[in-house]
């Protein structure tokens, strides 16, 4: 179906591995998911050449992302292929961080715009259980990283599990300093991991009241503040003085699918119009073929099948977020 009148697909979600270091609670089951076998998964020269097509359907913005990205070996060789691209005004990556250390400034000579980087929790004990084993001060050093070599503005992905709201504060301390954007967001029942429901996790409403509970208490009235250059579904908010932002994404009671600019391809060359749902159109024989025409062709059929204008239920994914790239 065609999208509605203003609304265009412009943003590619790029799965480049399904493996990941990390076995977080409401991504993977703690053993993990099946890998797809190395002979299925595209090389970067495939994705480079989808990235290619896809153009001319009006993709223009690029966002990295997996399993973890950075667990696939010469990412930064990626970036610089996208970047050849002129049409490809935006190359961002999302990660765990715990390996940006290592890779941000190769990452930022290749072309790489910005990062996401999920960071549950502050307390080191709650963050090793919620991504079940991972390293609270890895991942901080993958933050300060991303400053240190400018792959701003970097955002920070929070999802609201339970127990966070006697973190908003340490939170909400680092956003003073630090032009750091912490975005709130929804946990969205994909892949059966998690809670057991979505009542029990935090809304936004919870988590907005308790930010604005410590607004009175001293950091200031919080403010509507502007998208820090992104286009995603987020709204953001500013106390006083901060250099920088909270916000939200509200993935399951915000999300319309008339706003929806986003089309996906996994790993193993599968096009997904949509994160909630299990339809796919395989794209990796046209791209093998370097048939661009082909590939074109399967994402406007894609997209003619992209749902714009219901608001599709959630849940109803064959594959987990690490599969699908989320
Ligand atoms: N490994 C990278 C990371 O964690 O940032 C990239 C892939 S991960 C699937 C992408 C994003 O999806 C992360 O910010 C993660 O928090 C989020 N995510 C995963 N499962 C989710 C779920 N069930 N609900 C909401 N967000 C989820
Ligand atoms: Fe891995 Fe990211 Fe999923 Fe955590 S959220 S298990 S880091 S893919």
């Amino acid at each position: 179906m065609n999208p509605p009148a203003g609304q265009t697909v412009d943003y590619l979600r790029l799965s480049v591995t399904d493996r990941c270091n990390f076995r977080c609670v409401y991504c993977m089951p703690p053993e993990g998911v099946q890998s797809i076998p190395h002979e299925q998964v595209l090389s970067y020269e495939d994705m480079a050449f989808f990235v290619k097509a896809a153009v001319e359907v009006g993709i223009s913005k690029v966002r990295i992302t997996g399993g973890e990205p950075l667990v696939r070996k010469g990412l930064p060789s990626l970036v610089a292929m996208i970047r050849a691209i002129p049409e490809i005004h935006d190359i961002s990556l999302t990660t765990n961080g715990v390996l940006l250390p290592r890779f941000a400034e190769e990452l930022k000579t290749a072309g790489l715009n910005r990062v996401n980087i999920s960071l549950d929790s502050l307390d080191p004990r709650r963050y090793r259980e919620l991504t079940r084993g991972g390293l609270l001060s890895e991942a901080v050093a993958g933050v300060e990283a991303a400053l240190r070599f400018g792959l701003c503005p970097v955002k920070l992905n929070v999802v609201m599990m339970p127990d966070l709201l006697p973190e908003l504060p340490d939170f909400v301390a680092m956003t003073r300093e630090l032009p750091l954007h912490v975005r709130f967001i929804e946990w969205m029942p994909v892949g059966g991991c998690g809670p057991r429901s979505t009542s029990d996790s935090l809304t936004k409403d919870q988590v907005m009241a308790a930010l604005q509970k410590l607004g009175r208490e001293g950091s200031g009235e919080l403010m509507t503040d502007a998208s820090p250059m992104g286009w995603g579904p987020a709204r953001y908010y500013r106390f006083p003085g901060h250099a920088g932002t909270v916000g939200f994404i509200g993935s399951v009671s915000g999300h319309f699918c008339s706003e929806c600019n986003r089309l996906r391809l996994t790993s193993d060359g599968r096009l997904k119009n949509c994160l909630f749902s299990s339809e796919e159109i395989d794209v990796k024989d046209a791209v093998q073929a370097r048939d661009g025409q082909r590939v074109v062709d399967r994402i406007r059929e894609s997209l003619e099948r992209k749902s714009f204008d219901k608001d599709v239920e959630t849940g109803r994914a064959s594959r987990g977020m690490s599969q699908v790239g989320g």
